[in-house]
Parts: structure tokens; sequence; C-alpha cells
């Protein structure tokens, strides 16, 4: 069906259907965001904690040896490794440009050049932007976003002009490329990878194989990932209502039931 026609299910309504779908393969692969999947977005990046109840899900989730783990985030791979700070799960950072244990330049072939040039670009904004009150430029290495959650809706007009001004060049050189988000506008190298690319990588090079795929995701950028992913996954929109434009198959309304089927998961892991 396409998207948009199916109707959306909370995941928390049909667990009956799950349980079965995972009981025939012996493996699950769990890959999830971060930000307003397993927490609520903060007013500002670097407010975010990481509940502690995930936290102690995930801790417990990743002693299964039939089940890989991987948080997939569009911050930055140190950052997000730095908060969630678990051994035993998988990182990709940078919406999936950089992985746990694999060379940056196997995903981008010249990354030490585009590091520089997205060094260039963030001062560049950090000084053109300093005329629009709250926005925030987070230079993540090989990519960098500008955030505007705290600026004035009449400043945001204001804003898109300078970061269209500053990143012009390197966009009609084929360099970067923009992306939006939530409240965020990224610059990202211009080449064909996102996160259901990095699903991909991540499935056939080091998550586990016959297994169910379970991907939970809030954000645009997610929508890749379900695209990605076949239909017999488990695909998880987080999202206020069942009428979200989504690819996923199902939703659940925040981070809050995020954790009840995380835990759901869990203890059916335990149980059999
Ligand atoms: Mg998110």
């Amino acid at each position: 069906m396409p998207p948009g026609n199916r109707k959306l299910k909370n995941v928390l309504d049909d667990l009956k259907q799950i349980e079965e779908r995972l009981s025939k393969r012996k493996n699950v692969n769990l890959f999830l965001d971060f930000d307003g999947t397993l927490t609520h977005i903060a007013s500002s990046p670097d407010k975010v904690k990481v509940p502690q109840e995930i936290t102690s899900i995930l801790a417990k989730i990743r002693e299964f040896d039939n089940v890989f783990v991987a948080i997939i985030s569009g911050r930055s791979f140190e950052n997000v490794k730095e908060i969630i700070n678990l051994n035993g799960i998988h990182y990709a950072g940078n919406h999936g440009l950089e992985i746990s244990g694999v060379k940056r330049t196997e995903i981008v072939p010249n990354a030490a050049q585009l590091v520089r040039t997205i060094n260039k670009i963030s001062e560049d904004l950090n000084k053109v932007l300093l005329t629009v009150p709250g926005a925030w430029v987070e230079n993540k290495s090989l990519t960098s976003s500008v955030h505007y959650r705290s600026v004035p809706a009449s400043h945001v007009p204001e804003l898109n002009r300078l970061v269209g001004e500053i990143t012009a060049r390197y966009i009609d050189r084929g360099i970067v490329k923009l992306t939006r988000g939530k409240k965020v506008v990224e610059i990202r190298p211009n080449i064909n990878w996102n996160k259901g690319k990095a699903v991909k990588w991540m499935q056939k090079n080091i998550a586990k194989k016959r297994a169910t795929n379970i991907y939970i995701g809030d954000d645009v950028t997610d929508e890749d990932a379900f695209k990605a992913l076949d239909e017999s996954a488990i695909t998880v929109k987080v999202a206020r209502d069942a009428k979200v434009k989504t690819e996923a198959r199902y939703f659940v309304n925040n981070p809050t039931e995020v954790r009840y089927f995380l835990q759901w998961l869990l203890d059916k892991a335990g149980a059999s």
C-alpha cells in the first residue's frame, strides 16, 4: 500500500502479532534513533539526558547473544556514544556517516578534506548568525547543524537566508547539501548516504543474520530507514497520532511508549 493510506496501529496494541513475528526468527536487530525516540527533545541538544530506565533496559538487552543493538543518531558519533555511555552496543553518528569500528573513509572517501570544509562553514556560520537571536551552530565534524529551536519565528527567514549565503558556493560545487529536520538545518556531504543506507550496511556487515529487524525513530531522517527495511521489519514512528505521514508500519505516541515497548521486548527475550 502507498504510504499515507496504511492505517497505522500503535505497536503496543499489536503485541500478539509482533510476538508471532519475533518467534519466526532466532535473532533480533534493534535499530534506535536517539533524540525524540529514547528521550524527549530538549530545549537544546546539550541539555539532553538519557532516562535511567532506558539505560537500564539497553544494558540488559545487550546481554542477549541473539540481539544486535544500534543507536543511529544525527548527533556526532562521539557525542551519541558519550551520552549513552554503554559498551556492547553499536553506534552510528551523523545520520550513519560514522559507524562503530568502521573507518570513516569507508563511507566518506574524502573524509579529511570534508572535515576541513565543514569546519570552515561552521566558523563562517557562527560569525554571520550572531545577528540571529537563539541560533546555534553545532560542528559535528562530518556534518554541521544549525539549530533554531530557540529562534523567534520572525528571525527564521533571516537565518535561512544566511545559511543559504554561506553554503551556496559549496553546494554549487557539489561538496555539501542542505537537509532539514525538526527545527534544524543540516549541512551534510553531498553523497548518497542516509540512515537507510547505514541500516543496510549494518545488516550486511555487523548485525545479526536471519533476524527480525526493528527500527524506531521520530524524525524525517528516519523515513529513509523505514523505506530501506523490507516488509518483514517492525518499523515504528514516534508521532503524536496515527495520522502522521510515514513509511513506518506502526507508531507510538512518545518516548515513554518506546520505553514500554523496549521493556516488553526485554521481558520476552528473558522469557524465551
Ligand atoms: Mg530523532
